[in-house]
């Protein structure tokens, strides 16, 4: 990075970052530590005007940088990921205190994020010749869109964020950043950090209130919205999209299913897949959130998973040992406590946890309901919390049916040490991405993306780039 200067304060000073200036507004807002209830420091609530400058900067941005060859687009991502490694051990520390994720697992995000921008800028889009022969050739090209927005959610904005600025920026397109207002925090300083290593208006970030998702996916200016976030909001990100036919991919919702079957150790499956439903409080998309294990292990299953789930830490994400942190916000653990309402009402039988203390921070217990009907709201809906439906099979196509009997597909998971049992199972699953043994595993390589209702489109691998681009086939004949 030779002469760069990458020092710089984390903790302190959150400004939007607009052609290049770091910039403030009138009006700001704060987030809050789930873990304490406390106010964060103030940010940004951006306007219209702040939105028509940011896409005027990264329209005029884009006349150089989609012009900048892709070697030296790519030392930029490069020295950018440098600059976030410097800085994960603070990032980390301050994620833990916006989004409530254990530090631990917070620092793991921030590298997972440098991980992905070095992985995706091994990545290029080079023309192919497609038919040659002597009077012709037919030539595919990838060239970029223009201006991109990412909306990014609130349960992984730093590595969702990275996955996003990543690809657009490689294949030449300026990114508008949009972080979620529960978590703009580290994506603002995301944006500080770039000044250093984009020219203005390459990389921005502007963060708001509930107005600045509609305000950027409706302006005339974008060419494509990059979209993470829930189902409900990705449907009206398609329809506001519509109106100007902005390209758009979909990362939405899951409701992913994980099948055991009897050919496992106990044990240990039981352990891994009670940590894969409970990881960041079981706010992932790609969380397991239905469990259908096989019928003649059910007792013994659950009672590891029980015995595995007691030894899980509930706590602020800033102390030693936590496993679950809070839930990141009040409206989502008033809609998480719901599930919990229901355990009466419904009569269901809980395996493990079914109350929560009475105490300040959004801290929800890790709970498992022992055999609710497919049709429960547990069974069918996606709580992004700490509490998962068990299940049991008996035939093997039953379950599958049962599996895939969502609109939702975004992963799966098949659980068996006959590796033939399990990839003719997995092979029928209707999902994105699917594990045999494990789950939530991803590779920036792959595509990452939802089948049904779970998106539109994916993203990461070579197809993820090619999302951020218009595909241009050159015929050329060799002479008039
Ligand atoms: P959300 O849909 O409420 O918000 C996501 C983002 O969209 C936020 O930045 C929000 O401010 C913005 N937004 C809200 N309304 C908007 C609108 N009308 N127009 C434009 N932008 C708007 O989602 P969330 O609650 O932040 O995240 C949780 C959801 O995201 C879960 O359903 C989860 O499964 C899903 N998710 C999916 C993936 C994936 O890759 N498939 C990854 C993480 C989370």
């Amino acid at each position: 990075m030779g002469s760069i200067d990458t020092s710089f304060d984390v903790f302190n000073g959150f400004y939007n970052t607009i052609n290049g200036q770091l910039s403030k507004t009138e009006k700001t807002r704060h987030g809050i530590n789930p873990a304490t209830g406390k106010p964060n420091p103030e940010v940004p609530v951006s306007t219209q005007q702040d939105v028509d400058n940011a896409v005027a900067a990264g329209k005029a941005a884009f006349q150089t940088w989609s012009k900048t060859p892709w070697a030296e687009r790519k030392k930029a991502v490069l020295a950018f990921a440098d600059a976030l490694e410097e800085h994960a051990q603070d990032f980390g520390k301050l994620l833990t205190q916006e989004q409530g994720k254990p530090v631990q697992f917070a620092v793991q995000e921030a590298q997972t994020g440098v991980h992905w921008l070095r992985e995706l800028s091994k990545i290029e889009l080079k023309e192919e010749i497609v038919e040659e022969d002597a009077q012709k050739q037919v030539i595919v090209r990838y060239t970029p869109l223009g201006v991109t927005v990412g909306i990014v959610p609130w349960n992984f904005p730093i590595h969702l964020a990275c996955g996003k600025i990543g690809p657009s920026l490689l294949t030449g397109n300026p990114i508008i950043i949009k972080p979620s207002p529960f978590t703009p925090y580290c994506n603002l300083k995301m944006g500080e950090l770039a000044q250093k290593f984009f020219p203005p208006g390459v990389l921005q970030v502007l963060s708001g209130d509930d107005n600045l998702g509609p305000w950027l996916t409706a302006h005339p200016g974008p060419d494509k919205i990059s979209f993470t976030g829930s189902t409900f909001t990705g449907k009206k990100v398609m329809e506001s999209a519509a109106k100007t036919l902005k390209r758009v991919t979909l990362e939405l919702g899951g409701k992913d299913p994980a099948i055991v079957t009897k050919n496992v150790d106990i044990n240990s499956v039981a352990a891994k897949i009670a940590t894969l439903a409970f990881l960041n409080s079981g706010q992932i998309c790609l969380a397991i959130k239905r469990i259908y294990v096989h019928e003649s292990i059910h007792d013994q299953f659950r009672d590891a998973m029980v015995a595995f789930t007691k030894t899980l830490k509930v706590g602020d994400g800033s102390e030693e040992g936590v496993f679950l942190g809070p839930v990141q916000n009040s409206m989502q653990y008033e809609k998480v406590k719901t599930f919990f309402s229901d355990i009466e009402k419904e009569k269901w039988t809980v395996a493990v946890g079914g109350k929560n203390e009475d105490k300040p921070g959004y801290f929800i217990t890790p709970t498992i309901i022992d055999k609710p009907s497919d049709t429960s709201r547990i069974a069918t809906e996606e709580p992004f919390g700490p509490i998962v439906p068990l299940m049991t099979w008996t035939d093997e196509d039953d379950v599958i049916a049962r599996a895939n009997n969502t609109k939702m597909g975004l992963g799966a998971s098949v659980w068996s040490d006959d590796l033939k049992e399990a990839s003719r199972i997995a092979r029928q699953l209707d999902a994105g991405s699917v594990w045999v043994n494990t789950h939530l595993e991803l590779d920036p390589n792959a595509p990452f993306g939802g089948h049904k209702e779970s998106g539109v489109g994916y993203e990461w691998g070579i197809g993820g780039l090619r999302a951020f681009c218009n595909a241009q086939t050159l015929y050329l004949k060799k002479s008039t």
